[in-house]
């Protein structure tokens, strides 16, 4: 098969590599779109210390079931041969304490697709079944393809527990700025404002109903603010704008270490969360509501690349592309 192999930093390369052969509680799945994510801009730079080549990027993907393992076939008699799917990328033990009270994201055991695991970037990607989701009928495998990040998303709203009336910033406007948006506005915000350096994506924030801000002339105070960028200085704007017993959740992942003025969150009674990844549950909502359209990302906004492309989309976004989402199609379904 095809696969988009990371090789070296900025060097990602197509080559012919063997079919996964599928473990018995596994599935194969026929890839129709895998989405480039952020976290993965960083690995194709040669700076995430998990993303180590060669390796198959691609963890945001749907597609369809070609093949099923002997116990997964009875373990999840739901899934048939040509099922249109996609999958939790976060593969878990299902037995620590984490995974029992339903915050997989913790599970000491944890393997990522596209970092310990092969990823989607290819045209065949083998996933635990436990971790696959069918798509309700008549949802398109493009929108499919954008469940783990508003999984993100809407793991991140959930932390930071909204009340209806009250108000929030989110520092970036990239997808998962966009998706925190939405995720947000089911809450009944009185208001959300978001600020990004980029003109066509505050015009992206502005048709979500959001109000877009400069974080140089503008200080809240906010309820809630929410870093999805991962800088130190975005990490500082947000504890700067909110209020005194606010709440702060950094969720992007850029930088490792950044300063904070801890005396004055302490003086502040600031409350800060980390929010990472999602349990199974975020990640069922996250496709309920793309799949009702509660959530969505406008086609303007979205474009479809060939595998070929992968490299040169990885650099394109890394640049700051005009557009939200690049989705690589390994191959035509059949
Ligand atoms: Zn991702
Ligand atoms: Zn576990």
């Amino acid at each position: 098969m095809k696969a988009l192999v990371y090789e070296a930093p900025y060097q990602m390369t197509v080559h012919d590599v063997p079919v996964p052969t599928v473990g018995a509680d596994e599935v194969l799945i026929k890839v129709a779109y895998s989405g480039i994510c952020g976290s993965e801009l960083s690995g194709f730079e040669g700076k995430n210390s998990l993303r180590k080549p060669p390796l198959i990027m691609g963890h945001e993907f749907s597609g369809v079931i070609t093949e099923i393992g002997a116990q997964a076939a009875i373990t999840r008699p739901d899934l048939q041969v040509g099922s249109q799917v996609t999958a939790n990328p976060l593969v878990t033990c299902g037995q620590c304490e984490y995974c029992l009270v339903g915050r997989q994201q913790l599970c000491p055991k944890r393997k990522l697709l596209s970092a310990s695991l092969p990823g989607s970037n290819a045209e065949y990607v083998t996933v635990t079944a436990t971790n696959v989701l069918v798509l309700p009928e008549g949802m398109a495998l493009t929108t499919a393809s954008l469940t783990e990040p508003m999984a993100c998303a809407v793991h991140t709203a959930r932390i930071v527990s909204p009340h209806p009336g009250e108000t929030a910033l989110v520092v970036g406007a990239g997808p998962i700025g966009l998706m925190t948006i939405q995720a947000l506005a089911v809450y009944g915000l009185k208001t959300i404002y978001c600020a990004d350096l980029n003109a066509e994506r505050l015009a992206m924030v502005e048709s979500l109903g959001a109000v877009p801000v400069n974080l140089k002339e503008w200080n809240g105070p906010v309820d809630i603010a929410i870093d999805a960028v991962g800088a130190s200085a975005t990490r500082q704007s947000c504890a700067k704008v909110v209020r005194a017993g606010g709440r702060v959740a950094w969720t992007g992942l850029h930088e490792a270490e950044s300063a904070l003025p801890i005396n004055d969150l302490i003086r502040r009674e600031i409350v800060a969360y980390g929010s990472f990844a999602y349990n199974p549950l975020d990640f069922k909502a996250a496709l309920d509501g793309l799949a009702s359209g509660v959530f969505a990302l406008q086609p303007a906004w979205t474009r479809i690349e060939t595998l070929e492309k992968g490299s040169a989309c990885f650099e394109e976004l890394l640049h700051g592309s005009s557009v939200s989402k690049i989705w690589l199609q390994p191959g035509e379904l059949s």
